[in-house]
C-alpha cells in the first residue's frame, strides 16, 4: 500500500441529526468532552487487505467481541487537535500534519500499522466538513478531533493483532477553564512515576493514561488541581504533567522546558511555544529542571513564572507546587506576563487573528 493513498470516504448522512435549535442550546454551554457531533469516521485496517472501507457514518456505539485484543493488552492509541472558527465564518485546522506524523509513530511503538498522514489528514477534514455547523465561534472555543485506533481482532495470543479500526469522533469544548485561564496547584508525585527509558513514554496512548490516573486521584485528594512527574531514576527531575508539557520562565528573560528523550510526549503546544518565543528573541533551553531547583528558584525569586500546555487545556499558569515535605508558590500565584503573552500570540495565530508566519493554519473551507 502505498503512503500518499487516500481512499474513497463513504459518506452516510445522520438520518436524525441533532436540530439546528438543541445544538445551539448545547454549544452555549460546552464543558469539555461531553457533547458529540452527529457523525464519526471508521477505517478499517486487515494485515491481508490493509486499509479499506474509509466511512464518515452517524455516530454510535459499536460492537465488539467480549475476546477482542484491545480489551485484554490494551493496543490503544489516540490523538487530539481542535478545528477553530476563522473570523469570516470559516473554520481551519492547526498543524494537523504534526498529530499525523505523532500518530504513526505511537502506533509504531505499540507494534500497529502506521495510517497514512494523507489518509489520517482526509478523515480530519471529512469529518470537519460534516459536521460544520458544530463548530462553535466563541473565543476560547474550537472543535476538538479525537482521532483514535485499536486492535479489533477478536483473540487472545500475545502478539500484535492483525485487524484494528481507526475512527474519529468530534467534541465541540468550550474554554478548558471558564472565566480566563486561573493558575494551577500541582501535586509532585512521590510514589508513581508516568515513564521510564524504553517505555511508552513517548507514545500517545492509552495505557499511560490508565497508569497516570491513581496518580491524579492522589493530586485530587490532596487539594490539588494536577499532578506533576518526576523522573523514574532519580524521582528529581520535572518530567510533565499527566496530559500536558511544562514551562519555567526566569528573571533574565529565558524558558527552559524539560528535553524530549523518550520518556515525554513531544507536544505539538510545546513546540510551537519555543518557536514562538525563539522568533520574539526568547532564549529558550530544552534542559532537565530539579524539583530542588524549581523550589530553590521560585524561593529566591530566580524563577518567575512556570505554566503547562497542551492542545486541550492550551496555556495554564502554574501557581503553586505541594508535594510530602513542600509547599512553594510561584511569582505572585497569577499568571505572569511571558505566559500571557505567549497564551494569546498563540491563539491568535490558531483563530487566524494573527499572521501566520510558519503555514501552520490550514483552512478547511
Ligand atoms: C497530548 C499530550 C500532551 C500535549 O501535547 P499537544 O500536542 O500539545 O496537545 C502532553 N503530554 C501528554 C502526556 C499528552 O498525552
Amino acid at each position: 500500500m502505498e503512503d500518499t493513498t487516500i481512499l474513497d470516504f463513504e459518506f452516510e448522512a445522520h438520518p436524525n441529526p441533532v436540530g439546528a435549535a438543541d445544538r445551539t442550546a448545547l454549544l452555549a454551554d460546552l464543558g469539555f468532552g461531553k457533547v458529540f457531533t452527529d457523525h464519526m469516521v471508521v477505517i478499517r485496517y486487515t494485515a491481508d487487505r490493509g486499509w479499506h472501507d474509509a466511512r464518515v457514518q452517524p455516530r454510535g456505539p459499536i460492537q465488539l467481541d467480549p475476546a477482542c485484543a484491545v480489551l485484554h493488552y490494551a493496543q490503544e492509541i489516540f490523538e487530539g487537535l481542535k478545528a477553530y472558527r476563522l473570523p469570516d465564518g470559516g473554520a481551519a485546522l492547526f498543524r494537523a500534519e504534526a498529530n499525523a506524523r505523532r500518530f504513526a509513530e505511537s502506533a509504531e511503538r505499540m507494534a500497529m500499522p502506521p495510517i497514512p498522514d494523507a489518509l489520517f489528514l482526509e478523515s480530519i477534514r471529512a469529518l470537519v466538513r460534516a459536521d460544520r455547523d458544530w463548530i462553535p465561534d466563541g473565543e476560547g472555543s474550537s472543535l476538538y478531533l479525537r482521532p483514535f485506533m485499536f486492535a479489533s481482532e477478536t483473540f487472545l495470543g500475545v502478539r500484535p493483532a492483525q485487524e484494528y479500526l481507526y475512527m474519529v469522533i468530534a467534541s465541540p469544548a468550550g474554554a478548558y477553564f471558564k472565566g480566563g485561564a486561573p493558575s494551577v496547584t500541582l501535586w509532585t508525585s512521590e510514589h508513581y512515576t508516568r515513564a521510564a527509558r524504553g517505555g511508552t513514554g513517548a507514545a500517545k496512548c492509552g495505557g499511560n493514561y490508565a497508569a497516570s490516573l491513581i496518580a491524579q486521584a492522589e493530586a485530587i485528594r490532596e487539594g490539588c488541581d494536577q499532578v506533576v512527574f518526576l523522573d523514574a531514576v532519580e524521582n528529581r527531575y520535572v518530567e510533565e504533567l499527566g496530559g500536558m508539557n511544562v514551562f519555567f520562565a526566569f528573571e533574565d528573560g529565558s524558558l527552559q522546558t524539560p528535553p524530549l528523550g523518550g520518556t515525554i510526549l513531544p507536544g505539538i503546544t510545546r513546540e510551537s511555544l519555543i518557536r514562538l518565543a525563539r522568533d520574539a528573541g526568547v532564549t529558550v533551553r530544552e534542559e532537565p529542571y530539579g524539583i530542588d531547583q524549581w523550589q530553590a528558584d521560585a524561593a529566591s525569586g530566580r524563577l518567575r513564572e512556570a505554566f503547562a500546555c497542551g492542545t486541550a487545556a492550551v496555556v495554564t499558569p502554574i501557581g503553586r507546587v505541594r508535594g510530602r515535605g513542600f509547599d512553594f508558590s510561584i511569582g505572585n500565584g497569577g499568571p505572569g506576563m511571558l505566559t500571557e503573552r505567549l497564551r494569546q500570540q498563540l491563539t491568535e495565530i490558531q483563530r487566524g487573528v494573527a499572521p501566520d508566519p510558519h503555514g501552520w493554519v490550514e483552512r478547511l473551507f
